[in-house]
């Protein structure tokens, strides 16, 4: 048991590219409380996407220990990992990865695939974190007829609707402008303020000075 909500401790990870192990985290150590707001910058191949993808256990380690929530993520099944995935971890990405067939709502309904939860709970879930983002007024439109901060707006509150443990944010302002990116980062702001823990990774010096602590990955190590 721990009182950190995330608590990672000597990570390792090495992909296989053909006969070349090729080690991108060599000891990652990461502890974070309840509320925390941290960016992760390092260059590119660094393997922030890596550690990302260890933490929303898309992805397991090839050794070190990983707790959530006092939970141990390593130790548990795959279908114990997958309901982590569906209620604790809220994912976005920088190519948002929205479904262009469906529109706002039905799109921000998404995860709750993997819950069972009542139809009227989900509405009001899905109208609030609609609501947070200010996309009241573009709930039946598709993501084309969307400019690129809306769509990454409406990515945030798909992932916020299940009201998660932790926010997981991969170059969330890598595809937008700059007007766009300082709205998202607000936005980021405001949800961190009303008690969201967030990871946000970049490899732009701004866009990390706009979180409370930068760590940099550095040799498949974090550098605080
Ligand atoms: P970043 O997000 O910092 O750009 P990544 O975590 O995506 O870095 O990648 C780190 C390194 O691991 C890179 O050298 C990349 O080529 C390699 N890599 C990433 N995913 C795989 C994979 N599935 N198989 C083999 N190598 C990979
Ligand atoms: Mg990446």
């Amino acid at each position: 048991m721990t009182s950190k909500l995330l608590d990672l401790k000597n990570i390792k990870k090495q992909y296989l590219l053909g006969n070349t192990h090729i080690e991108v985290l060599s000891n990652i150590e990461l502890q974070l409380v309840e509320g925390d707001f941290v960016s992760i910058m390092g260059t590119s191949g660094s393997g922030k996407s890596t550690l990302l993808h260890l933490i929303g256990t898309l992805l397991q380690p090839d050794s070190g220990q990983y707790f959530l929530n006092g939970q141990d993520m390593i130790a548990m099944s795959d279908n114990e990992r997958s309901w982590i995935r569906a209620h604790w971890i809220g994912y976005v990405f920088q190519t948002f990865d929205l479904i262009s067939e469906q529109d706002v709502q039905h799109n921000v309904e998404l995860p709750y695939l993997y819950r069972n939860i009542s139809k009227k709970k989900m509405s009001i879930q899905v109208d609030r974190a609609i609501e947070m983002v200010g996309l009241n007024h573009r709930k039946k439109h598709r993501p084309t007829e969307l400019s690129g901060g809306e769509m990454q707006r409406v990515a945030i509150a798909r992932a916020l609707a299940i009201q998660p443990k932790i926010v997981l944010a991969d170059e969330p302002t890598g595809n937008l402008d700059e007007k766009s990116s300082e709205e998202i980062l607000n936005l980021f702001r405001t949800l961190n303020e009303s008690g969201s823990t967030i990871i946000l990774v970049t490899h732009d010096k701004l866009v990390a000075a706009n979180t409370d602590r930068i760590l940099t990955m550095k040799s498949g190590k974090l550098d605080y």
